[in-house]
């Protein structure tokens, strides 16, 4: 066992809303996990939480077993946690290559900035032959390469995806997994959040079911896929 991340009796709240309640998981160097829940669980909150948004009420988040939980954003992304949040986000105005470089402004090393903004144009071809266009002119896949590219660009050893899949087409849905995997393969860890329970959990080495702000399962994501209580809810099984 070698944990990259461990988030124990994780307590977040907004105001009087308690949205994260007692979360704990493991993310595991080299693994995807995935949380899934229905929508409201406290996924997203608990992904901001972990990249430094938010300052939880209770718990803890440790990176390589030293708490992170009370250091600023900036500092979590160079200690190599991104962030790739719901929605995308990319900057609209600004080109390809421009959002790419903005995932990278903590890095000095601008050859090894350059090298790794070709390593995810052969990953994503479209955003390399599109390097120059502005990113709202790309469609809600593309947009969502570029999200990913671009918290690829701070070279992470751990990458937070919240709800990657969203609003794309299946076909666009698979490549984008296909691409996690690959990233996986390249030695990158994975934390991903999804509200496509059956893709996440047949992609995910494990996986933690949120509801109401608290874990309620976790197991492998092969297991999880054949639990019953896991079917009913997530697989309209
Ligand atoms: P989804 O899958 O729909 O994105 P989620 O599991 O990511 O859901 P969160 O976005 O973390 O859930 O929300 C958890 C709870 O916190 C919800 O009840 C939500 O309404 C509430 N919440 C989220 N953001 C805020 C905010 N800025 N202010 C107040 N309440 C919030």
């Amino acid at each position: 066992m070698n944990p990259l991340l461990e988030v124990e009796n994780l307590s977040v709240a907004y105001g009087a809303i308690e949205a994260v309640r007692d979360v704990s998981f493991v993310v595991e160097e080299g693994q995807i996990v995935c949380l899934i829940g229905a929508n409201g669980a406290g996924k997203t909150t608990t992904l901001r939480t972990i990249s430094g948004l938010l300052r939880p009420r209770a718990g803890d988040v440790r990176l390589r077993g030293r708490s992170i939980v009370k250091s600023p954003a900036h500092l979590i992304l160079s200690e190599g946690v991104a962030h790739c949040p719901e929605g995308r986000r990319v900057f609209a105005r600004m080109s390809v290559e421009e959002n790419m470089l903005l995932g990278a402004y903590t890095r000095k090393d601008d050859a090894g900035v350059r090298a790794d903004m070709q390593r995810v144009f052969e990953l994503f071809p479209v955003l390399g032959e599109r390097r120059s266009q502005k990113a709202g002119l790309f469609s809600g896949g593309e947009q969502q390469m570029l999200a990913i590219g671009r918290a690829m660009m701070s070279r992470p050893k751990l990458l937070m995806l919240d709800e990657p899949s969203m609003g794309l087409s299946p076909i666009m849905t698979q490549l984008i997994f296909d691409t996690i995997k690959e990233l996986q393969g390249q030695g990158t860890t994975i934390l991903l959040v999804e509200q496509n329970a059956l893709a996440a959990l047949d992609l995910s080495d494990r996986g933690y079911v949120v509801d109401l702000g608290q874990t309620t399962l976790e197991g492998p994501g092969h297991e999880l896929l054949a639990d019953e209580r896991v079917r009913a809810a997530y697989l309209g099984a």
